[in-house]
């Protein structure tokens, strides 16, 4: 096989080659069966111990405790910033949002469409608020927040805190299983799976008990989460092959070590790219405050932004694609999900230095051009 070029995209993301392989192989014969897995029936023992699997392993990564429900949905993340507030507006007549960025400010607007809303937070896309800096509501229905803006590159070191009896709701879709997480701080953990663990399509929920059943009556079967709670996460036929995916990818997570060596894996892949684009300051500029930096998306741009693309294209004749920032914000942006091997992100480092190099050198050899351009 060809060398595989290193996609630092945001989502859908790269996949370990040894699970790619394995998908290969069980296309055509799933565990000697010579059926697909593509072919499996959703009522099959063979698809209900993937998914039971799938369950299980997501329990045991992150330590979920007993009195929480794992849930896996249909209709990727932005599905999720309505079926919360249709499933948890019961708690309460109005909830609180921290907005950190895109996401947050997102998932706000479709909150608005259900029920009355009020901003904890609203941030520019630079930094997590320190705890001085939001406030939610005490009667809020919940708290909800992004742990990592995808788009702005802003992660929270640790969660907001929410005040007591207020459940706390995160959107950890591009940093789950990148890291172990206190679950029992939380009333509900929702992440779509092409970014850390998986494809396009499936987000898994994580929901303290005690929040099934508050949805009213007229929310729709499908869009109600104690439906997933009764039915085991299949009132209808749900998306196989997403889930086998996702399960492939937990098994993996696990083999390598968890979530400690996922983040010490996350630590590692970033901090090399920060520190190269911190010591090189005159070609490379930072928006987010260092202690918001997000693990998982590393946002940067140019100094002379006019040549943004000029980079682009000279990183991709290396291999390294996919690295053009969010057609929202422009820049650049280097998605460093759980399957970016070390080796990408070196590559990277390393085309940062050869780039700044040569527009030094330019700058110091014709100054006058190099401004006006
Ligand atoms: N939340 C976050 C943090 C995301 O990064 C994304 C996708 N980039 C979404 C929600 C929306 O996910 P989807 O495209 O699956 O609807």
């Amino acid at each position: 096989m060809r060398e595989r070029l290193i996609n630092f995209g945001a989502g859908p993301a790269m996949m370990p080659e040894a699970v790619l392989r394995r998908i290969r192989e069980e296309a055509f014969d799933y565990c000697g069966s010579t059926v697909s897995v593509f072919e499996l029936g959703h009522r099959t023992p063979e698809f209900e111990a993937i998914l039971g699997g799938l369950r299980d392993r997501i329990r045991r990564l992150l330590a979920v405790p007993k009195d929480y429900d794992i849930l896996f949905c249909q209709g990727g993340g932005r599905l999720q910033f309505a079926m919360v507030p249709m499933n948890l507006f019961g708690a309460g007549a109005i909830a609180s949002y921290i907005v950190t960025g895109s996401w947050s400010r997102n998932a706000q607007r479709e909150a608005l469409r259900i029920g009355r809303v009020q901003t904890a937070f609203a941030g520019n896309g630079t930094h997590a608020p320190r705890p001085d800096e939001y406030e939610c509501l005490p009667e809020a229905a919940y708290l909800y927040y992004c742990d990592n803006e995808t788009v702005h590159g802003v992660e929270f070191r640790d969660p907001p805190k929410a005040p007591e009896r207020v459940p706390l709701v995160a959107d950890m879709s591009s940093n789950f299983l990148s890291r172990p997480v206190d679950v029992s701080r939380f009333g509900l953990i929702w992440a779509c799976a092409q970014k850390n663990f998986g494809i396009a399509g499936l987000s898994v929920v994580i929901i303290r008990r005690d929040l099934l059943g508050l949805a009213a009556p007229n929310v729709p079967t499908l869009m109600n989460f104690s439906v997933y709670s009764r039915t085991g996460s299949t009132p209808n036929t749900p998306p196989i092959f997403a889930i086998y995916v996702a399960a492939l990818m937990a098994e993996w997570i696990e083999a390598e070590g968890g979530l400690e060596e996922m983040n010490s894996r996350a630590l590692a892949r970033s901090s090399i790219i920060y520190s190269t684009l911190d010591e090189l300051r005159d070609v490379y500029a930072l928006p987010v405050e260092p202690e918001s930096r997000s693990r998982m998306n590393v946002v940067f741009r140019l100094a002379d932004e006019e040549a943004t693309g000029e980079f682009l294209a000279g990183a991709a004749r290396r291999g390294l694609i996919n690295l053009a920032g969010h057609r929202s914000v422009g820049g650049i942006r280097a998605s460093l999900y759980n399957s970016m091997p070390m080796k990408g992100a070196e590559r990277l480092a390393e085309y940062l230095r050869e780039y700044a190099g040569r527009t030094l050198a330019r700058k110091r050899s014709s100054p006058a051009q190099s401004r006006g351009r």
